[in-house]
Order: structure tokens, then sequence, then C-alpha cells
């Protein structure tokens, strides 16, 4: 079973950071440095810069904040490519050098681009699925990627596209076990940044260790709420598989607590007196609530049951303003494990 490895049950600790922006070296709105600052000031532990085509690097000897910089890119193929209107937007995450515009287009190009970023020694993912109009065959016909946004507050802002949820279900569904980052893709700083961020579980926050986390599905993507554990205990094995039992989450402050799973399968807890219950129940957390939340409006936690036959199962809460974090899947089964 792809059952992928727990970053709550990992040694390190939790670096927060964002995999997406753009400066003046392409389109967008702040200098590198500049835009390096803005991060730094707010707290995030490592930064992206991703320009279009473009690795923006800093020369030697240019004083920097603290924060670790990942020299990355982003690149497009044509638009058209499968459908109109669609196209492929992916960004090579610790990428060295540029790449070449290919004249192809459609998932041939896009799968060229991740393996080229791949032979450099860094990781790809597809930028805003949503936005871009990839449907669950363009994303299934492209192999190696890390991760794909299932939130981008950029092109949120924008048209109301940042939310790539549904096509993420889709793809694991079918049984491809895609990680999933929440990134600013950041243009506008003030509009479009600091509004979605990825969460690493690693030893250390230096460019080794942060991208063996991202290749080990050690992180999660948030746009408010913080995941602070998830447990999962089986209820016991079939065939040396896990299956069933119960999964634990503690979060910060929310209104709901989901086991997102395949279709009509899946748990829910919802916070407040009326709140329903499928298959959950609340806990009792220790971190209180907010300031002005009444008691039992929001959850710090739940215990979310298994039915045992899930294809695959996820954990997302979501805050009292709708804002959301993602886990990666505890698990994706394949097809003789279910059987
Ligand atoms: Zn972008």
């Amino acid at each position: 079973m792809p059952q992928l490895a727990n970053p709550f049950g990992a040694a390190g600790s939790w670096f927060r950071g964002n995999l997406h922006c753009h400066t003046t070296e392409s389109d967008g709105a702040m200098p590198p440095d500049r835009l390096v600052a803005h991060y730094s000031y707010a707290g995030w532990d490592f930064l992206a810069i991703t320009d279009h085509w473009k690795v923006t690097t800093f020369p030697e000897g240019t004083a920097l904040p603290d924060i670790t910089l990942l020299p990355s890119i982003e690149i497009g193929t044509a638009a058209g490519s499968t459908r109109a209107g669609t196209n492929y937007h992916v960004v090579g995450i610790n990428v060295q050098e540029e790449l070449p515009r290919r004249e192809e287009t459609g998932p041939a190009a896009a799968q060229w681009y991740v393996d080229a970023i791949r032979e450099q020694g860094g990781e790809a993912h597809i930028a805003h699925a949503y936005w871009s109009g990839l449907r669950l065959e363009d994303l299934a016909a492209v192999k190696g990627c890390y991760a794909l946004e299932v939130y981008n507050a950029d092109t949120e802002v924008h048209i109301g596209r940042g939310l790539s949820a549904a096509v993420w279900d889709d793809l694991l569904t079918e049984r491809l076990p895609w990680c999933a980052v929440a990134v600013d893709d950041c243009h506008r700083p003030g509009y479009d940044s600091l509004r979605a961020w990825t969460v690493v579980r690693a030893p250390d926050r230096s460019p080794e260790a942060l991208m063996d986390a991202l290749r080990a599905g050690h992180f999660y993507a948030s746009n408010g709420p913080e995941i602070l554990d998830v447990r999962w205990e089986p209820e016991g094995t079939r065939n040396g598989v896990p299956y069933g039992g119960a999964v634990t989450v503690r979060c910060s402050p929310v209104r709901s607590v989901s086991l997102v799973a395949d279709a009509t399968r899946g748990s829910r807890v919802n916070a407040g007196p009326f709140g329903m219950t499928q298959r959950a129940r609340r806990l009792r957390g220790e971190t209180g609530r907010p300031e002005g939340v009444l008691e039992g409006e929001l959850l710090t936690g739940a215990e979310l049951q298994l039915q045992g036959n899930e294809r695959y199962v996820r954990v997302q809460v979501e805050d009292a303003l709708g804002r959301c974090a993602w886990t990666n899947p505890l698990f994706v089964r394949t097809i003789e494990e279910e059987g």
C-alpha cells in the first residue's frame, strides 16, 4: 500500500514557507531582495522564488535576511495544449539551470519539463490546476511530480479558481498517490502574499533537509488553520495491510474536521451546539478558544472512524473564516489490496 510517511510522527521541527512567488525578474511587482525581506518579516522559514522561465538568484555577498532560499522556476506549456484554454504550469523547486522553451504542447511537454527538473536534482509540482483548467486526465498523464497545489492564493483572489481539492480527490480515487502544497503564487505582495503556505517537517531548514521532506511527503498545506497532530490507529491488518480503526486529529480552533475519502465514504465533525457528527466524535483540546467564541462553537480535535473499505483518506480542517488545512493522504490502496 502506498502508505505515505506521516510527518506528524517524524522527528524534527515544523518550518513554514512559500513554494511559489514572482519578482520583478518576471511579472512580479517587488524586486527579489525586497520580496525575501517581506517573507522574512512575516516569519516564514523558507522561500522559493519561482519567476517565469528564470532562476532568480543573488550575487555573492548580497546581504539577505535569515530565510532559506530554494532556487526555483515556473515554466508553462503553450495554451490550448489539450483543450482550448488549458495549459500546464510546472513549478520546479531546487533548480539550478533554466529550461529551454519546448515547441510541443500538452502532457508530453509537461512531462519533459518535470523530468528535466528532476534530472537537475529538483522536484516539480503542478500549479493551480483549477485555474489552468487541468482535469483528472491531464494530471494523470504526467508522472513524477511530488505534489499539486491544492490551494493557490493568487488565482483565488483574482478569479476565484484557487482551490483544486476536487481534482486532487479524483487523482487519489484513481489510486494516484499525489501530495498537495498550498502557495501564494505572489505577484503583488500585500494582495496575494502571506495567504497560503506549506508547513514542512524536517530535521533542520537547510535546502537539502527541506527537499528530502518534500520528497517524503513530510508536509501539510494551509491557508489558515494549524494541524498539530494526526494519528491513525488501525483496527487490524488484512493480508498484512492495515485497515479501519480511527484517526485522531488535533488542531487550532476550527469549525469542522473531516476525514476525506473516496466518494460517499469518510467522516466529519462539525462544531457548534447543533454540530453534526458522521462516524466521528469531538475531542476537547487543550489549546483553548479564541476571544469571543462561545464554548462548543469551535473544535480543537476530533476522532474520526474509518469503515475499512476506503481507497484513500486525508485530513482536512476548516476554521471559522472558511480557511483550510490539508494533510497529504494517509494511505492510497492498490487494486490488489482492495480485492
Ligand atoms: Zn506563478
